[in-house]
């Protein structure tokens, strides 16, 4: 019996039912976590394409089976647009999330045990750089440089005095929650001093560098990450770009070190969306998602809450709720009530437990994708502050559900799930 051409509402009922509840889910809250976005239709139909089924271990070229005359063209285009996009001399596809590019740049740069200088988890960084539950705090030596205590910004300075006192082997920049720009080229002028390798992790902002809205790591840094499911607005993965000297030891600790075969149909994904970001229409978003966090941080602030660093320069802030009284966990299932799905976050020197927390982290990328402006972020933040001062009222917080849903039907994203 075949199967093969059903729908999904043929074959699997079940499944079809939660799709379409998650559609109509997306379709009826406000998406404010900033590492989300919505992927293009072109995009999506490309991860669901019969590129899935290719087995393609190896690079375009030099492959371990036959029959990817077609993939290997695909394969290299996501490269060279990549390489186009970024201005790198090297670029690899082939990770399938950013944990995993990660993983692989360690891999091809470090010796287990050597030190390496990034972020703190609990003040901005990445799970994978360095946070002892994950296997980059086991394997490497992480030290951190701490930000500024009462700016909360990345102090260069401070950075320096660490990386002057731990001589590390990789300096780690970029971030999940920082919400200022970071000056690359200071950070590889420390490097150079203490002779490490520069690591640029930009998974949250390369949509935004793309766009030109924030500085490019690249030509600073030895080795740069990102994931292209957030601002980048791709799929779901990852790409790791460098210079040529670095090419060989890269591909090789991608595959055949870490990974096997490679998702055909994300990296076809992946290619679309790097065409998309080439387009004029890619720069205004970008623009829009920086224009976007700019007026929601300053309309919050004008309602007396406090802000890590103060504001934002990038696509997303941490708003301190513990200086309105309440926990972060509190905050963000007060918002999911109303329709404002936010998740909570850790503050620099937050005495809260990751679990609580004392801050919101929210983001502006999904909802510009939507084509939401400046007037709609001052309606979200007056109905944040309206939800988190009547918390504990169930209709206060159903109307403001019901205000939102109303809002929303202005914004069409998708008319399907697939
Ligand atoms: N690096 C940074 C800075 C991130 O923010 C993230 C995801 O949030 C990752 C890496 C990990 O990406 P993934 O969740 O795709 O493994």
């Amino acid at each position: 019996m075949h199967h093969f051409t059903r729908s999904i509402a043929e074959q699997d009922p079940t499944i079809h039912a939660l799709l379409e509840k998650e559609l109509h889910r997306l379709g009826t809250t406000l998406q404010l976590i900033p590492s989300e976005n919505f992927a293009s239709k072109a995009v999506l139909a490309a991860t669901g394409s019969i590129a899935s089924n290719k087995y393609a271990e190896g690079y375009p070229g030099r492959r371990y089976y036959e029959g990817n005359e077609y993939i290997d063209q695909m394969e290299q285009l996501a490269i060279d647009r990549a390489k186009l996009l970024f201005g790198a001399e090297y670029a690899n596809v082939q990770p399938l999330s950013g944990g995993p590019a990660n993983m692989c740049v360690y891999e091809a740069f470090l010796q287990e045990g050597e030190t390496v200088l990034s972020m703190d988890l609990a003040q901005g960084g990445h799970l994978t750089h360095g946070a002892m539950v994950n296997f980059s705090g086991k394997k490497y030596r992480f030290v951190h440089y701490p930000v500024d205590p009462v700016t909360h910004r990345i102090d260069m300075h401070t950075v320096r005095e660490v990386a002057l006192r731990e001589k590390p082997r990789m300096i780690v920049c970029g971030a999940s929650a920082y919400p200022r720009l970071i000056d690359f080229s200071a950070f590889r002028a420390i490097a150079d001093e203490v002779g490490a390798y520069l690591f640029a992790d930009v998974s949250h902002i390369s949509g935004l560098i793309v766009a030109g809205v924030h500085p490019n790591p690249l030509p600073f840094a030895d080795v740069v990450t990102t994931t292209t499911h957030k601002t980048l607005r791709g799929p779901r993965g990852a790409l790791i770009l460098s210079r040529q000297e670095f090419a060989k030891a890269l591909d090789s600790a991608v595959f055949p070190r870490i990974q096997a075969g490679p998702h055909q149909n994300m990296i076809v994904a992946k290619a679309v969306a790097f065409h998309e970001a080439m387009q004029p229409e890619f720069r205004q978003y970008a623009e829009q998602v920086v224009a976007n966090a700019k007026v929601l941080a300053e309309a919050l602030t004008e309602k007396g809450y406090t802000l890590t660093t103060g504001g934002t320069d990038n696509h997303l802030m941490v708003v301190n709720v513990a200086a309105k009284g309440m926990t972060g966990s509190e905050a963000a299932s007060t918002l999911a009530k109303t329709g404002m799905v936010t998740n909570k976050n850790m503050i620099p020197y937050d005495t809260a437990s990751p679990f609580v927390t004392s801050g919101v982290r929210l983001g502006t990328p999904a909802m510009t994708s939507r084509g939401m402006q400046e007037a709609d972020m001052q309606h979200i933040a007056t109905w944040m502050d309206r939800a988190l001062s009547a918390r504990d009222r169930a209709d206060a917080l159903l109307a403001i559900r019901q205000e939102i849903e109303e809002h929303l039907a202005s914004f069409p994203i998708y008319d399907s799930y697939a």
